[in-house]
């Protein structure tokens, strides 16, 4: 997956300026809210399995921490740069404080491709990073999670670096842990679970329901998996997915919990031999359908595609996934698009709950940790839908922010500035 560092950060600032107009933040508070608070690049001399040394490079930022301690993933993939983790840093910051968890933004990662490293490798990565930025993360001041490429395995290395250079463990420093070293039940499939509550939100203020609704998801990964299977649940037809090697589409439905098991053994949806019609991710992103739902990579729909959408709604699983040019055009063809710092923030909000949890040295049940992510998720998606009809915003995106600035700017408000 690819982010293009450089235009995620400009496309969050025209989507800030966009909202400007609407919040109530002074000019001050907002030219201090484009930047990050700071931003740390780690040099990592690594010895490889084959005896060589070479070093990588990793980063933290830090975005936006007038309400509570900075939270974010940390990604490994080649394409990471500093910028991306600052515009990515940047988005954690307006979707925390959308979803009112009291956290600042920050992301981190290290520029690596995986898929060339040993378990080992990973591993003595894992710990030199965490090293590396272990002076600016904390449980009271930076907590990190998974991204792209990171999961439990990652955390609980870095759980436990961490933990050794203070002297005793520390499980609250990270979320997304194993569920045996403090995570919680219902965290692997958070993000998905959260797309579809606001798909099925989205489609009742429409006056429609999953189950008379066709949906398109491009990307089966995590987040696409489980919002896939979720919303077929709830009875949605799935009828188009997608991953990196290509499309399928069946119009009466793909079997989601086949295919899901496909990929979690190693498969590709190129491999799957269930029914279907093959098609390229550029077609999914045309098809007659109900909802699509972008859950891989950023700046897939563009004003082109915007232009040719067929899909009566989209929903954003994926970070960034539309460019602004593509927002005005989905206006212009009154598309409504449930922005990313809303649809994704399942995981987040599943993180937070975690923390919650390992700091009061508790553990909840998986049902009740459902039902507190629902409550959340349901909240925030009638506070935007209530600031879109109030303030006339452009469309949901515009509303989203609002809020989100809307609340940083209270923080600042009453903070003050120092000195
Ligand atoms: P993942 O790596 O598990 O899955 C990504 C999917 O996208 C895979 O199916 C992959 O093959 C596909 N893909 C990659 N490149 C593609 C391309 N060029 N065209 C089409 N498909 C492509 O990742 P994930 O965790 O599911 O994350 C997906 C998106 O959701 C990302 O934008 C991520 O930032 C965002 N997100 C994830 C979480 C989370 O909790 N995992 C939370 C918030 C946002």
């Amino acid at each position: 997956m690819t982010d293009n560092g450089d235009s995620t950060l400009e496309n969050m600032r025209t989507q800030m300026d966009r909202a400007q107009e609407y919040a109530q933040v002074t000019e001050n508070v907002f030219r201090r809210l484009k930047h990050p608070e700071r931003t740390l690049e780690v040099s990592l001399p690594m010895l490889l399995d084959n005896g060589e040394e070479r070093v990588f490079k990793g980063y933290r930022c830090q975005f936006g921490g007038a309400r509570g301690p900075y939270k974010g993933g940390v990604r490994y993939h080649p394409s990471v740069s500093m910028d991306e983790v600052i515009a990515l840093a940047g988005l954690m910051s307006f979707k925390n404080a959308l979803v009112k968890l009291p956290y600042g933004g920050a992301k981190g990662g290290v520029v690596c491709n995986t898929k060339d490293l040993s378990r080992d490798e990973i591993k003595r990565i894992t710990r030199r990073y965490t090293e590396g930025i272990r002076r600016m993360i904390g449980p009271k001041m930076d907590i990190p999670a998974p991204d792209m490429n990171t999961g439990p395995r990652e955390m609980a290395w870095m759980m436990d670096t961490y933990s050794v250079y203070e002297g005793y463990t520390i499980p609250e420093v990270v979320t997304g842990k194993p569920v045996e070293l403090g995570g919680t039940p219902g965290r692997v499939e958070a993000t998905g679970r959260g797309v579809a509550i606001i798909t099925e939100k989205i489609l009742e203020y429409h006056g429609r329901s999953p189950d008379d609704a066709t949906v398109a998801i491009q990307g089966y990964g995590n987040v696409g998996s489980w919002a896939g299977r979720l919303l077929a649940e709830r009875g949605a037809n799935i009828v188009a997915t997608s991953d990196v090697t290509g499309g399928i589409y069946n119009p009466d439905g793909i079997d989601t919990h086949e295919v899901a098991t496909q990929i979690e053994n190693g498969g590709q949806i190129a491999d799957y031999d269930g029914e279907c019609d093959r098609i390229s991710n550029d077609d999914l992103l045309r098809l007659d359908v109900d909802v699509l739902i972008p859950a891989a990579v950023s700046h897939v729909i563009t004003q082109d595609v915007a232009e040719e959408l067929r899909a009566d709604i989209v929903v954003e699983a994926a970070n960034g996934p539309t460019t602004p040019d593509a927002d005005d055009v989905l206006v212009e063809r009154d598309v409504p698009a449930v922005p990313d710092i809303l649809a994704n923030a399942g995981g987040v909000i599943v993180s937070y709950l975690e923390w919650v949890q390992n700091t009061q040295e508790y553990r909840w049940t998986l049902e009740e940790v459902n039902a507190d992510l629902e409550r959340r998720l349901s909240d925030a998606f009638d506070e935007m839908m209530d600031a879109y009809a109030d303030y006339e915003t452009p469309d949901l995106r515009t509303a989203a922010f609002t809020l989100a600035l809307d609340q940083q700017a209270t923080a600042h408000a009453q903070r003050g500035l120092f000195p």
